[in-house]
């Protein structure tokens, strides 16, 4: 069997506090990498020294806010001004819930310091996809005690598997025409002066899934309407603000414990499930983790900031 290299696929846990930051934590942000491109998933105060930290490169292709909450939104005037000064012209897409216009708005017009490109707000809402070269983002509506959204990034499905020696027992030569049938295209071969036509679905398993990512932003576990988006997502990240413990806070403040993120995690069918926006009366995760595995099986991390984690493809 060959393997089609994919593009190279990274989560940056910039940010993984709650809504208040700690000497080792800041407020969210996630950054996914994925190929050539970058986007950001809310950019809390202090998110352009978090980029700095991780050594990422200012370089963001678009972002992408959960809720008008300041610890998701503060990053981003900065980070534009950095950008601009750094030369940046290409537009800039920032896509939010309801307010991502007044939030742009508001930030072109208090500063004094004119921008060198031009911010492209989208407002987007439950159920809405931007499509992106190989995969695109689904909003989701979250439930939080102002209007929310989570996103999924899903790439687009892989070929199927390709089968070499059934290509070769077909008459295709290695070389070449082995790309051209990984990518879908018909090759002609000829033999003793007979020209025969090998098509990609002689040679090509069934079609395989992309690789997934799941971000919910600040939420209770709550998952109607979009769970079928997210099934078998290779990493969830939740809001896990509290431990067990604590699940009466968690319901009065519209978050989520690391049980309850559990729960999410095994309806979607999830790889991997990361704790984040950890509220600050935690000096530790231990517990989190512990809460979270009495009702999921898949891993548990509760990542520090500026870990990086490569989705890879799973057989
Ligand atoms: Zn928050
Ligand atoms: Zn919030």
């Amino acid at each position: 069997m060959v393997q089609i290299a994919g593009e190279t696929f990274h989560v940056y846990f910039l940010g993984t506090a709650g809504a208040l930051p700690t000497t080792n934590r800041n407020p969210s942000c996630i950054m996914i990498r994925r190929g050539s491109d970058t986007l950001l998933f809310d950019c809390g105060e202090g998110a352009q020294q978090q980029m700095m930290r991780a050594r990422t490169g200012f370089t963001v292709d678009a972002i992408f806010i959960t809720h008008w909450h300041a610890d998701h939104y503060l990053g981003v005037p900065g980070l534009l001004q950095t950008m601009s000064f750094m030369g940046r012209t290409e537009p800039l897409k920032i896509y939010g819930p309801r307010w991502v216009h007044e939030f742009v708005d508001f930030v072109e017009g208090i500063s004094r310091t004119p921008l060198g490109f031009v911010l492209q707000p989208r407002e987007l809402s439950d159920g809405m996809t931007i499509s992106f070269d190989g995969y695109h983002v689904r909003a989701f509506a979250s439930r939080h005690n102002t209007l929310g959204l989570g996103y999924i990034l899903a790439e687009d499905e892989r070929p199927g598997r390709f089968d070499r020696e059934k290509a070769i027992s077909l008459g295709v030569p290695p070389g070449p025409l082995f790309g051209c049938l990984q990518r879908g295209e018909s090759v002609i071969i000829e033999s003793n002066g007979v020209r025969t036509e090998v098509t990609p679905d002689q040679i090509l398993g069934p079609p395989r899934p992309g690789r997934k990512v799941v971000y919910t932003g600040d939420t209770r576990p709550y998952f109607r309407g979009w769970a079928e988006y997210a099934m078998g997502a290779d990493l969830l990240i939740h809001d896990a603000t509290y431990d067990n413990s604590e699940a009466d806070r968690a319901r009065d403040v519209y978050h989520s414990t690391a049980g309850e993120a559990a729960t999410v995690a095994c309806e979607i069918k999830a790889a991997c499930l990361a704790l984040v926006h950890i509220s600050s009366r935690y000096t530790g995760t231990k517990t989190h983790i512990e809460d979270a595995k009495e009702y999921y099986t898949g891993e548990v991390i509760a990542p520090d900031d500026l870990e990086m984690i490569e989705i890879t493809y799973r057989s």
